[in-house]
């Protein structure tokens, strides 16, 4: 069996299994993909003491990091199923059953879809998450960014100057984003932001051409003609192959303690798929390198 095996091949999980394999132990580490969100940012400019990287650059120096150490890394492998026996087993959609007497979970987490008629049918076809990727495709083209929140604001910021206009669609009467972001985008001219608005349809042909909503007030539905759709309603943490096994929040999110450590002895979390706030890539690190001593902490108290 595995001494640590570390789920999830993001920051946090990178970064668990270097500090467990530092430690000399049998360290696996199963990756669905290796370097999870980061693979999909543009340019990161607060991964502090590196100026400026780019994604697909960071999450590369990762898995190298990764692999000057002996840690079996099992890429392109999902983990479906979690039970603590003696050892904790580890099953993957493969049917293979990995066995370890710790577990890091650092599965992540992934956008919040809005789930409206045309949402699915035109993603990349003018629906977007991801405002550093696929911004620039917009470039002088109407958008909308839908989500009032710090992420939401943020994006539509970032979009006013690469687009034509943006027009920020929020469901409740109030903005959710700290005022410092809101007074930024009421200072730019190119910007809208309507209130109360229900989304109800993303409406194309072969592309987005506009988007429906409801107006909460009035009941009446409007519509608005432009050529992209940013969703921004928040992240969902990859947490639901867990089941009832491991006491989560109402968001979903794994609870842990100072140490990473969860409900089940012997199991520990780290990152975006956890319920600590922030979800940065040096946070995610940093959990990452605690979840990995805790683990540590646990193995030599219980053998
Ligand atoms: P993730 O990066 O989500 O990695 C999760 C890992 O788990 C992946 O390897 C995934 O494939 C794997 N996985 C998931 N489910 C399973 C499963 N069932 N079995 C096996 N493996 C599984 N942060 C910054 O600090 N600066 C930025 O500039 C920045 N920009 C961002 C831009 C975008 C577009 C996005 C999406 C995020 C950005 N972030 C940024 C946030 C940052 O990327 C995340 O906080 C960070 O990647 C979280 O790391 P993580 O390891 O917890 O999870």
């Amino acid at each position: 069996p595995y001494d640590v095996l570390v789920i999830g091949g993001g920051p946090a999980g990178a970064s668990a299994a270097i500090y467990a394999a530092r430690k000399g132990i049998r360290t696996g580490i199963v990756a669905e993909r290796f370097g999870g969100q980061v693979n999909d940012t543009l340019s990161i400019e607060n991964f502090i003491s590196v100026k400026y990287t780019e994604g697909p650059k960071l999450a590369a120096s990762l898995e190298e990091h990764a692999k000057e150490y002996n840690i079996d890394i099992m890429k392109a492998q999902r983990a479906k199923r979690l039970e603590k026996k003696d050892l904790i087993e580890v099953e993957l959609e493969n049917g293979a059953i990995l066995k370890s007497k710790t577990v890091i979970i650092s599965t992540g987490a992934r956008w919040r879809n809005l789930g409206v008629p045309g949402e699915a049918e035109y993603k990349n076809k003018g629906v977007a998450y991801c405002p550093h990727c696929d911004g620039p495709l917009f470039a002088g083209k109407k958008v909308a960014v839908v989500g009032g929140g710090n992420s939401g604001i943020e994006a539509a910021i970032d979009l006013a100057g690469l687009t034509d206009h943006v027009t920020v669609l929020e469901f409740m009467p109030e903005l959710k984003a700290d005022s410092v972001l809101q007074e930024r985008l009421n200072s730019l001219p190119n910007t809208t932001v309507i209130k109360n608005a229900q989304v109800k349809e993303i409406t194309g042909s072969n592309r987005v051409d506009g988007v429906s909503y409801i107006e909460r007030e009035s009941g009446e539905t409007k519509h608005l003609d432009l050529e992209g759709v940013f969703v921004q309603i928040g992240l969902v943490p990859n947490t639901d192959w867990l089941g009832d096994t491991i006491e989560r929040t109402r968001m979903g999110e794994i609870v842990v303690d100072n140490h990473g450590a969860t409900s089940i002895p012997g199991v520990f979390a780290a990152g975006d798929c956890t319920n600590s706030p922030y979800k940065q890539i040096i946070i995610s690190m940093g959990s990452g390198a605690t979840a990995a001593l805790g683990a540590f902490d646990y193995l030599i108290r219980n053998q």
